[in-house]
């Protein structure tokens, strides 16, 4: 699953690639894309200008000049490629041509993107929780989110439902910087440790987003305090990096400088 900066990256990608060009045809290239019929239903935006492309949490969101939206979201494999002939990459999905020529292609080896349309003034239903780098998103609101949730901190920020765009890299980022141990009950922490914690979220997506092509290719992970480090020592206090496991996934941490 790419994490919010690679989609970050991918909808600044797309932006540059096509916003102001007016969309002459939308195909699917693949039984799995068309799946749902919203390819099928997107075909309403023949015609229509991109005024924008925009990430919201994970989601890649098109935004027409009638008001309609198209929605993509990677899942594992996606990525953009931009073309300016007509030639299908490898792993083509789904094709949006422009009128003068450009091409816009979703390709995804697995085939697990998903696409959704929006016609204008549709109610919305699929983005319910904050984004985790929302400047908006306040210490508060977010202890409010995690007020009931007694299931370890690593786990209600992987919960999408409370806050959308924080994935497993991350999350462990972001602990580390706000010295809470994961496997703290979320429901606990005090408004002063819910407010390190945002600010070692925004600082784990900051760096991040600075330089958001980095790990888009399985690229060098080195900046990384913690993440997939056991056993190296905390950039921090040198103590050793633990490993464990939570909800089947791993999770690191320094045993040292984060607390429960
Ligand atoms: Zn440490």
């Amino acid at each position: 699953m790419p994490e919010l900066p690679e989609v970050e990256h991918a909808a600044r990608v797309a932006h540059d690639a096509v916003h102001g060009r007016v969309l002459q045809r939308i195909d699917a290239l693949h039984p799995a894309i068309a799946r749902d019929g919203a390819v099928d239903r997107a075909a309403a935006l023949v015609g229509r200008r991109v005024v924008a492309v925009r990430r919201v949490a994970k989601w890649q969101e098109f935004a027409f000049d009638d008001g309609a939206v198209l929605v993509v979201h990677f899942r594992m494999t996606g990525d953009w490629a931009v073309h300016d002939d007509a030639a299908t990459p490898r792993h083509g999905r789904l094709a949006l041509g422009f009128a003068d020529g450009r091409t816009l292609w979703l390709v995804d080896p697995r085939v697990l993107a998903r696409i959704a349309y929006h016609a204008p003034g549709a109610v919305r239903r699929d983005v319910a929780a904050p984004d985790a780098h929302d400047p908006a998103l306040t210490p508060a609101a977010l202890r409010a989110r995690f007020a009931r949730r007694r299931v370890p901190i690593k786990l209600a920020l992987l919960d999408q439902r409370l806050l959308a765009g924080l994935g497993n890299i991350y999350a462990a980022e972001a602990l580390w910087h706000a010295r809470i141990h994961p496997a703290t009950p979320a429901s606990r922490l005090s408004l002063a440790r819910v407010t390190r914690l945002l600010e070692g979220i925004r600082w784990a997506l900051g760096e991040a987003l600075a330089d958001p092509g980095r790990q888009q290719y399985g690229e060098s992970l080195d900046r990384l305090a913690v993440y997939d480090r056991e056993g190296a020592p905390c950039p921090r206090c040198g103590a050793p990096i633990r490993r464990i496991v939570q909800g089947a996934r791993s999770t690191y941490y320094c045993g040292r400088c984060q607390r429960a």
